[in-house]
């Protein structure tokens, strides 16, 4: 751990454009790892510069198709922004352009050493019609560190979320007026240096997309089975799980159809000898335990490095924290604790045995919270209980916060106007 620091030091010392990371030190993740200390002389270069920005109106605007045929991903709006970076120049003027196919190299470094980072963040309409996103000041960090993690260049979070806020007002006629609908962004980075050596790119472009979603379980709630996965594994210590790089997720489709042959819908990716549970394919994981004098004991495994930092999980943490401590109190049971701590399969198949397990389900942005119903696991079924509604006493209550905090209906801070 000290000498990893040590090197992103020396490396943020020598090499001044991505060692301008003006949001990480602010970061409040629970795990050291991710709050790497970086020192660094503010580049002489230039950040992101919202006032260059050039918009170019697509000509050919489309007609956004009706909001029930939409598929998660699979439509995008007329306009995306794009920002070019150069180890020379820093950040170029961005651009706002009609959707449309990038021209890039073969050469270029993103298509033969996964050079790319994303997120993922969601636009809403409020009954009053006010666009809001929900907590984008998270994703901004967040990118940011991703980008540190693979040696992408850093920005300035707040003129890139301004820019994004641009790109949405253009055309947040795309965003659906039904309910459970929003608009999907996709913020990406990519290497784009033009010769095949492994090194910091000296080039990069940053872009984002957008793309109308519907309610992820338009049917209501549906609970998913999941095959307890050892025979794989998503991330590892001193990896890449704590980061949305593009290369986490490629090596899970050969695992996730897997699970679906053997009749699963999604992988419970299990950690070390003791099958630490850590996420659900691409989500954060929570467990709901009843301990013997009645109290409810909310736990998700701690940030150590191999569980991304999800906004969602955050958040459900902060709401089920300000429940326990009295601060704000939602309908949950009374005695309620949350912690983050490590949770073996085998303290999971006891619970499910002893009548001792409440709960499980994940959490995320596309489908906000996933509900679990059993897990295939050595051989075994584990039940996971669920109500006549698909979810579970806690579950139930934070999808309802979450949505409510999202959509407007409940007025938070966590909801930015955009
Ligand atoms: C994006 C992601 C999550 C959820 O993060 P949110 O910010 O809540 O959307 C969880 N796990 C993985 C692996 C992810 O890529």
């Amino acid at each position: 751990m000290a000498s990893l620091s040590l090197r992103h030091l020396a490396r943020a010392r020598t090499a001044a454009p991505w060692a301008a990371l003006v949001c990480t030190r602010s970061l409040r993740f629970s795990s050291s790892l991710l709050d790497i200390p970086i020192t660094h002389s503010p580049s002489s270069l230039p950040d992101i510069d919202p006032s260059k920005l050039e918009v170019i109106q697509n000509p050919n605007p489309k007609t956004p198709p009706p909001a029930s045929t939409l598929v998660f991903g699979h439509t995008f709006t007329d306009h995306m922004l794009t920002v070019p970076w150069s180890a020379a120049n820093g950040w170029d003027a961005p651009r706002i352009i009609p959707y449309g196919p990038l021209s890039l190299e073969p050469s270029s470094t993103v298509f033969h050493y996964a050079q790319c980072i994303f997120e993922g963040m969601k636009a809403y309409r409020q009954p009053n019609g006010k666009v809001t996103l929900f907590r984008p000041d998270m994703n901004m960090k967040r990118m940011n560190n991703s980008a540190h993690r693979i040696a992408l260049p850093n920005f300035n979070c707040d003129s890139f979320l301004e820019l994004i806020k641009k790109l949405i007002r253009l055309d947040k006629h795309w965003i659906p007026t039904q309910s459970g609908h929003s608009l999907y962004v996709r913020p990406t980075m990519i290497g784009t240096q033009t010769s095949i050596g492994v090194s910091p790119p000296n080039q990069a472009l940053l872009y984002v997309i957008c793309s109308p979603v519907g309610p992820y379980y338009p049917q209501g709630f549906k609970p998913v089975s999941l095959h307890g996965t050892s025979e794989y594994v998503r991330a590892s210590p001193g990896g890449t799980g704590a980061f949305k790089v593009g290369i986490n997720y490629a090596p899970g489709v050969l695992p996730q159809k897997a699970a679906a042959t053997l009749g699963y819908s999604q992988n419970l990716w299990l950690h070390g000898p003791e099958h630490y549970l850590t996420e659900v394919g691409t989500m954060n994981l929570f467990v709901v335990f009843k301990r013997p004098d009645g109290t409810h004991e909310l736990v998700t495994p701690p940030l150590d490095g191999m569980i991304l930092p999800g906004v969602t999980r955050d958040s459900v943490l902060a709401l089920g924290r300000g429940h326990a401590s009295g601060t704000h109190r939602l309908d949950l049971p009374d005695k309620f604790v949350v912690t983050e701590r490590q949770v073996p399969m085998k303290e999971v198949q006891e619970a499910s045995k002893n009548g001792s397990l409440v709960e499980l389900f994940g959490a995320g942005t596309a489908a906000v919270i996933t509900t679990v119903d059993k897990i295939g696991y050595l051989g075994e079924e584990v039940i996971i209980p669920t109500g006549s509604d698909g979810m579970g006493p806690v579950s139930r209550i934070m999808w309802k916060e979450l949505v409510g905090r999202q959509t407007g209906v409940i007025p938070s801070e966590w909801s930015v106007e955009i």
